[in-house]
């Protein structure tokens, strides 16, 4: 599937911003860094993730409407690694492509980013290898429905760097991966005597929102699922999936729109993270 010119003239625009972000790393060979590309699973793909149960003939959306987009990031010591996948629906492709373009461009930090079934569908050991992933044909966590996982409109980042934290009534907590516990449940920046980190979601939510995955669960009061982008609520990613993919692209577009008409207005003084909160707010109340 070929990209428009638009997407083209955006990914050059993210080519020249990270040449020139660059300018102090002579040995990375930008030039040679490709932007993302997507097409739609092979029937040979689709077999074996039949193969592996990562998904079956019941689940919300059939394997013919996935797409795997392939993409380059920076990875340990500002490394370009060029073996990113993300497995997502047809839809939301280009906007996934786009995604990890503006990513590499800003040189942000990805551990890895293999499809689930390399993990033979086990969210678990995916999000304790610290990998990146979006795809899974799985039930909700420690619930009976779809995941938002399973229509393939669900990414989650950095596992290590972004925690699902489940907090339960008495009190306590589960994290995981259980190597972010130590690690990011402390969610400050900049502190005395530390390295900053990077690969933190909230770095990039409104990058992820530009590009239509509004919601964020380190929004969420429990779970508080940092590593977790989605392109809206339930009843919105259900509508989505029901579409074509030009009819859910146009779909999407609109609140895409919305959200960046909202961001440009500069609605109030606040700071920018209750503005892009306000402006999340004008998208949700207008989908279905
Ligand atoms: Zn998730």
């Amino acid at each position: 599937m070929k990209k428009t010119s638009v997407q083209c003239l955006v990914a050059l625009g993210a080519a020249l911003q990270l040449w020139l972000a660059c300018g102090a790393h002579a040995s990375m060979d930008v030039a040679a860094v490709e932007t993302a590309s997507y097409r739609l699973l092979s029937l040979a793909e689709c077999r074996a993730l039949k193969a592996q149960g990562v998904i079956t003939d019941h689940n919300p959306v059939p394997c013919h409407r996935l797409s795997k987009v392939s993409f380059s990031y920076a990875s340990d010591n500002g490394e370009i690694k060029r073996d990113g996948e993300l497995v997502v629906l047809d839809v939301v492709a280009p906007n996934v492509a786009a995604i990890t373009d503006e990513l590499l461009a800003r040189q942000f930090f990805i551990a890895s980013a293999r499809p689930i079934e390399a993990y033979g569908g086990d969210d678990n050991a995916s999000m304790a290898a610290n990998n990146t992933s979006a795809f899974n044909g799985r039930r909700i966590t420690g619930g009976s429905g779809w995941s938002s996982h399973a229509y393939g409109v669900a990414i989650d980042l950095n596992p290590v760097q972004n925690p699902f934290i489940d907090i339960r009534t008495d009190g306590t907590a589960q994290i995981l991966p259980p190597a972010s516990a130590r690690y990011a449940v402390n969610r400050s920046d900049s502190r005395p005597n530390k390295t900053p980190r990077s690969g933190m979601a909230e770095h990039v939510a409104d990058l992820f929102a530009r590009h239509g995955f509004f919601v964020w669960g380190g929004d969420w009061n429990y779970p508080i699922d940092y590593q977790h982008f989605q392109v809206g609520p339930r009843s919105f990613v259900q509508t989505l999936a029901a579409h074509s993919v030009e009819d859910g692209r146009a779909l999407l577009n609109r609140y895409i729109a919305l959200y960046t008409a909202c961001m440009a207005e500069g609605v109030n003084e606040d700071p920018f993270k209750r503005q892009r909160a306000g402006c999340i707010e004008q998208v949700f109340e207008a989908m279905p």
